[in-house]
C-alpha cells in the first residue's frame, strides 16, 4: 500500500471508522477465544465483560473529549516542522511512519505503563487493569479513567517531541487498540509461533506473564505493540502459560474486582504492599 495513501486514510478517519476498529477487534478476538481458548474459563463471558466494557467506554470518553488538544498540538508541530521526526525534513515518509509508530509505542505506552508500576499512587490506579481474574480480549481497555488521562498525557508529550502528524497518531492508536486486544485475548496460539512473533511484537503468551498475580512477573513485559522495549531495558521475562494465575496477590477478592464502584474507588484506598515485594 502506498504510504501517502495510508497516512491520508488515517488523517481522514472518522469516529465511526475508529469505533468500528475497536468493536470489530473485540468481536474478532472474542470469536477466536471460543474456538481456541488458552484457558478454559468456566465463566459467563458477557457478565465478566460488563465492567471491562464500562471502562472501555470511559477510556473512549476521556480520549474523545481531549482529542482537540491532541489535534491542535499535532497540527502545530507538523506545520511548523518541529519534533525529532521532522528534523531537517530528512526522513522519507515510510521511515517517518515506522519510526513514528515505534517511538509513540515507547513514550505513549511503555513509559506510562512502567511508571504506573513504580509510583504507589499510580499503581493503585493501574490495579484496575490487573485485577481481572479472567484475562481476555475485553481486558485490553479495562483502565480506570485516571489511567486513561495518564496515558493520554504521555501520548500528547510523545506527539509533541516527535512531531507526529494526525495521520500517524491515528494509525498508531489503531495499531495500539488491535495489538492490545490481541495480546490480552484468551487464545492458544502455537507456542513456537508465539515465541517467534515475540521477538517483534507483544504476543498473548508474552503479555499474560504480566498478568501473573505475584512479583516479579507483574513488573515485567510492559510493552504493548513492540516487544523489543522490554528486551532492551531488561524487563522481559518468560513464564509458561500453564503456570500463570491472573490477578494481584493484594487484591484477590473476585467479587470486588468485578464491581465497577469498587474499582473506581481503588486509587483512594490505602496502599497495600505485595507480599513478595
Ligand atoms: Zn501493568
Amino acid at each position: 500500500m502506498d504510504m501517502q495513501e495510508l497516512i491520508y486514510f488515517f488523517e481522514n478517519i472518522s469516529s465511526l471508522q475508529r469505533s468500528f476498529i475497536l468493536v470489530g477487534g473485540i468481536t474478532f478476538f472474542w470469536s477466536i477465544e471460543s474456538l481456541i481458548p488458552l484457558f478454559k474459563f468456566n465463566y459467563a463471558k458477557l457478565k465478566h465483560a460488563l465492567p471491562n466494557f464500562f471502562f472501555t467506554l470511559t477510556t473512549v470518553l476521556v480520549n474523545f473529549s481531549l482529542a482537540f488538544i491532541l489535534l491542535l498540538v499535532s497540527d502545530w508541530v507538523s506545520i511548523n516542522g518541529y519534533g525529532l521526526l521532522n528534523y531537517g525534513n530528512l526522513l522519507p515518509l515510510s521511515v517517518y511512519i515506522i519510526l513514528g509508530v515505534i517511538f509513540l509505542d515507547f513514550i505513549g505506552a511503555y513509559l506510562p505503563h512502567y511508571v504506573q508500576h513504580r509510583v504507589k499512587f499510580l499503581w493503585k490506579i493501574h490495579l484496575v487493569h490487573h485485577s481481572d481474574h479472567k484475562v481476555d480480549t475485553t481486558t485490553a481497555n479495562r483502565h480506570h479513567p485516571f489511567e486513561s488521562i495518564i496515558r493520554y498525557v504521555f501520548t500528547l508529550f510523545a506527539v509533541a517531541i516527535l512531531g507526529a502528524n494526525m495521520g500517524l497518531v491515528f494509525l498508531y492508536q489503531s495499531l495500539f487498540v488491535v495489538l492490545s486486544q490481541f495480546n490480552h485475548a484468551n487464545i492458544n496460539i502455537n507456542p513456537k509461533l508465539d515465541k517467534f512473533l515475540s521477538y517483534f511484537i507483544v504476543t498473548p503468551n508474552m503479555h499474560k506473564v504480566h498478568h501473573h498475580y505475584v512479583l516479579p512477573y507483574t513488573d515485567s513485559n510492559y510493552g504493548n505493540i513492540f516487544s523489543f522495549w522490554d528486551r532492551l531495558f531488561g524487563t522481559f521475562t518468560f513464564l509458561n502459560p500453564s503456570k500463570i494465575i491472573y490477578g494481584v496477590d493484594t487484591h484477590f477478592d473476585e467479587k470486588e474486582n468485578q464491581s465497577i464502584s469498587s474499582l473506581l474507588y481503588r486509587p483512594f484506598e490505602k496502599h497495600k504492599s505485595s507480599t513478595n515485594n
